[in-house]
């Protein structure tokens, strides 16, 4: 298996559609792998951003006909190349085919069709109330684009968190330019030299590299950021965003508790735990972060775990074809040095030159150990004991608000109390992962997990800006003098009656 490479490779930009490997210096730039040097503006991807501009001023992105027409494209890529991109994944983090084809190219496509199916419902004109003094005016809301969009992805799910974004950009009528994770160094490939050919390159582009490229990427306007990452580096992005007073959505990371109350089916509880922990190699932004639960349900979900790994991937799951693998050296060392908290029950064995973690659950944890500070990241699922719901409920209010927060019971009231009680980017009652199947729920964090939301209709209005707009009639300036001075109580007394908003089923005798 190849290593998911750390290295900065040299920057790469190019409009989709023009081949790849087109660096900095072609457009004026410096040396390649240097990513100073623009003759005009000293940012070697000016000229990238100000060409993006002035397609998207042409208009070209607008008409329904170009987005749609873009759209089939983008699906044509990932049908196409379907192969391809189980074969990146495959070697970047060893990406088990049947993951790869659910979460990479399954979902994505989803996400396609919902918006192929509504986009000419969704970009319509959106007439709104009006009051008296408008009413023989035309009040609607006009669903524009924003310009030229930056769309900056992780490694974990190279090819959604790329490609489900651009959806919705395209959607909404954006130039785009796309930074995929330049951990994923096959996937980035795939993206950097094939994905163009697909698309307008006069619209939207690729731009590879690390930290430093990106850095300098930032520098440039935009006119909105969409980030999938982590916490401390969506505080970057939002930094860097505020210089230009960009507006952007953060898909950010934490710890996903997952309460298992006492009553409970603990086998289905147990494969359904195991599932989205051990997904992709626990590399998962919404994976269930560490079990909530009494002692005496620590003792029944032991062996239920136990017996779950042992179903999904066979008495030694390194053999398996169905576990996948972290993807660099650095996150195989920070997440082998989490495992050292606690007391090792299930799994624990290591094995560095492939970098396998075996699915593995530690008990025995104190709230301060380094694994319940950080979010893992790997298959790794500590327990920690709570005497009730309620005590569990206080455990997930005392720390920072989480993507998602998962409730396990046979009880529906119980589920509920943790729904109502808590708060968090998502939820999801007596299963893992399957929330963010669903085109028609909104997908996003809040506080630390991340700002702003996405998918199905909801990626289309992120990457939309919503225009209010009231269009009057030229004439009638009889009705207009009310409102001009000199002013007096008569004119204020009609204003007043022309233009208020009444509240509804007030009393108005008194
Ligand atoms: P990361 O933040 O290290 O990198 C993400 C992207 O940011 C990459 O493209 C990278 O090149 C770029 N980047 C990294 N450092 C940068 C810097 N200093 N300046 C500018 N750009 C920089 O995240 P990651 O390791 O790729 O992904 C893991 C994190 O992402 C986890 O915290 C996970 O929970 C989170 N995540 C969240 C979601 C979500 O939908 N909320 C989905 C997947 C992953």
């Amino acid at each position: 298996m190849e290593t998911g490479g750390v290295s900065p490779q040299p920057s790469v930009q190019q409009p989709l559609g023009s081949g790849a490997g087109k660096a900095p210096e072609d457009d004026g730039g410096g040396g390649k792998g240097s990513v100073d040097g623009d003759a005009t503006s000293g940012n070697p991807y000016a000229r990238l951003v100000d060409d993006l501009r002035a397609a998207w001023l042409s208009g070209k992105t607008r008409p329904m006909e170009y987005r749609m027409a873009q759209l089939e494209a983008l699906g044509r890529f990932l049908d196409e190349k379907k192969q391809d991109i189980l074969d990146a994944t495959a070697l970047d983090m060893g990406k088990p085919p049947f993951e790869a084809e659910f979460s990479e190219i399954l979902l994505c496509k989803n996400e396609l069709h919902e918006t192929l199916n509504n986009l000419s419902h969704w970009v319509k004109d959106e007439n709104v109330d009006k009051t008296l003094v408008t009413q023989l005016d035309s009040a609607f809301i006009r669903k524009d684009p924003y310009g030229v969009v930056l769309i900056i992805a992780p490694w974990n799910y190279p090819v959604n968190l790329l490609v489900g974004p651009l959806v919705g950009a395209i959607a909404a009528g954006n130039c785009v330019i796309v930074k995929p994770s330049e951990m994923t160094k096959n996937t980035e490939k795939l993206m950097a030299e094939v994905l163009p050919s697909y698309l307008d390159k006069d619209c939207f582009a690729v731009v590879t590299g690390g930290v430093q490229e990106t850095t300098r990427l930032l520098e440039n306007k935009f006119d909105y950021i969409f980030y999938t990452g982590s916490p401390s580096v969506g505080r970057i992005i939002m930094t860097a965003a505020a210089q230009h007073l960009t507006p952007v959505t953060l898909e950010l990371g934490g710890k996903n508790p997952c309460y298992v109350s006492d009553s409970c089916d603990v086998q289905n509880v147990a494969r359904r735990v195991a599932w989205g922990r051990f997904f992709n190699a626990g590399q998962t932004c919404i994976a269930p972060d560490y079990v909530l639960c009494s002692v005496v349900m620590q003792e029944k979900l032991l062996p239920a775990l136990r017996k779950a790994i042992d179903e999904f991937y066979g008495p030694n799951p390194q053999e398996s074809p169905d576990f996948g693998r972290i993807v660099g050296d650095k996150q195989f060392q920070r997440v082998q040095e989490l495992m050292r908290s606690g007391r090792v029950v299930i799994g624990g064995q290591t094995v560095e030159k492939e970098r396998y973690i075996a699915p593995t659950v530690l008990v025995d944890l104190q709230p301060s150990d380094p694994i319940m500070q950080e979010e893992i990241f790997g298959p790794i699922l500590p327990f920690v004991i709570v005497a009730n719901v309620d005590e569990a409920i206080d455990f997930i209010n005392s720390r920072e608000r989480p993507l998602v927060v998962y409730a396990f019971s046979s009880d529906d009231k119980v589920v509920n109390q943790v729904l109502e009680r808590t708060s968090s980017g998502g939820f999801c009652g007596n299963d893992t992962l399957m929330h963010v199947t669903l085109t028609s729920l909104p997908f996003g964090g809040i506080g630390s997990s991340g700002h702003g939301m996405y998918h199905g209709k909801f990626t289309f209005d992120t990457f939309t800006h919503h225009r209010g707009c009231l269009h009057r009639s030229m004439g009638r300036e009889a009705l207009n003098a009310l409102r001009y001075p000199p002013y007096s109580p008569q004119k204020l007394g009609i204003v007043r009656a022309a233009s208020e908003v009444k509240r509804k089923g007030a009393c108005t005798l008194l």
